[in-house]
């Protein structure tokens, strides 16, 4: 394997920020094993979003407005990433790790005879192989698997698991040609709007996670609801918040939750094991509202204030609320 692909999901032209994500890493692997970075942009607004992704570290761009794409299910565009991939010669494919990017990769993988590593959060590589880490089993295992002897490979990503570093564009963009003798039965006939709950999170700009410090189900919608209101974000929680019924699963942060990597992150009640830092520790900065000085969290939150969240939460709103009166 020497080259890095990268599949790019987004729905007329608008993407997410796993995009930049995979662009800048697949300029790392592609570096480590001396191959080529490139990017495959399709269907309708993919030529406007192949100029944002110039800005990134990319050594190539293949782009089709191809409007079939859109139109029909995931076929054609598994049709152009399968020809990319055999023009390119034996390459990593990254994938964002979404409900499309687990379809496009298994797809993918099969019409490649690739191995395929799925939710993975870290990749190495290590004399020309790479290595690839995921959580396995609820979290309980982190396991390291290689391709081996394979020509290809397919890696779906987490979301957040890279940092996305915009620099060193100039890639060059290349008009993909339409794959031959194909016909489509699969018709796209509506588009149902993820959950913003997903999206939410893991985009949102600020997440204010609360944990068992909360007590109950109430204060995520009377306390940092509010708040995330004041600040423009979202809400999170704790693997105890939702094992305890008090918040759905889908906003759990943590090995074994969502990743998120907010500019600001604000864990409430919530005393920073490790199972729960690694879903939020390339956060920006870390606030942490926690009655205990020492819990763990004291050790990597950038600011701890220490008290009662009860009290802090709401005199905190207060306050944002002024200050935003005051410059509004
Ligand atoms: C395999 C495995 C996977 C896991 N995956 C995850 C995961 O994905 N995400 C995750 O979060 N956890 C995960 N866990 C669980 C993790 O180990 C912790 O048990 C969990 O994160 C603890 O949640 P918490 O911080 O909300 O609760 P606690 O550890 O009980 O902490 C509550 C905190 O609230 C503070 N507090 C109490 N009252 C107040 C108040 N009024 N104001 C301010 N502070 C207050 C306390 O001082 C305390 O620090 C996993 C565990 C295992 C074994």
């Amino acid at each position: 394997m020497r080259n890095v692909i990268t599949f790019v999901e987004h729905k007329a032209g608008k993407t997410r920020k796993v995009t930049f994500e995979l662009a800048t890493e697949a300029r790392r692997l592609a570096d480590a094993l001396g191959g080529k970075a490139q990017a495959v942009v399709l269907g309708e607004g993919a030529s406007a979003l192949a100029e944002q992704l110039k800005g990134y570290p990319l050594d190539l761009i293949g782009v089709s407005d191809d409007p079939e794409v859109d139109r029909f299910l995931l076929d054609p565009a598994i049709d152009y990433l399968e020809a990319v991939a055999k023009g390119a010669g034996p390459s990593v494919v990254l994938v964002p790790n979404t409900l499309q990017g687990r379809d496009v990769a298994g797809r993918l993988a099969a019409r490649l005879g690739a191995g395929l590593t799925s939710d993975v959060t870290d990749i190495k590589v290590e004399g020309g192989r790479v290595g690839c880490v995921s959580p396995k089993l609820g979290g309980s295992t982190i396991t390291t698997c290689a391709f081996k002897d394979a020509e290809y490979g397919v890696v779906t990503v987490r979301p957040n698991s890279f940092t996305a570093q915009a620099g060193g564009g100039g890639a060059e963009v290349v008009s993909l040609e339409k794959p031959g003798g194909k016909a489509y039965l699969m018709v796209v006939e509506s588009d149902v709007e993820e959950s913003s709950g997903e999206l939410g999170l893991e985009e949102a700009p600020v997440v204010i996670s609360g944990g068992r410090g909360l007590g109950g189900p109430e204060p995520f919608s009377t306390l940092l609801g509010p708040l995330a209101q004041a600040l423009g974000g979202t809400v999170g929680a704790s693997r105890a918040a939702a094992d305890a019924g008090w918040v759905p699963y889908s906003l759990q942060i943590g090995q074994t939750g969502k990743t998120v990597s907010p500019p600001l992150y604000i864990a409430v009640g919530i005393s920073g094991a490790i199972q729960h830092k690694v879903g939020m520790r390339s956060a920006g900065t870390i606030v942490a509202v926690n009655k205990d000085g020492a819990a763990p969290i004291a050790d990597f939150a950038d600011l701890l204030v220490v008290g009662d969240a009860f009290q802090i939460i709401p005199e905190l709103t207060k306050l944002i609320r002024e200050a935003q009166a005051v410059h509004a």
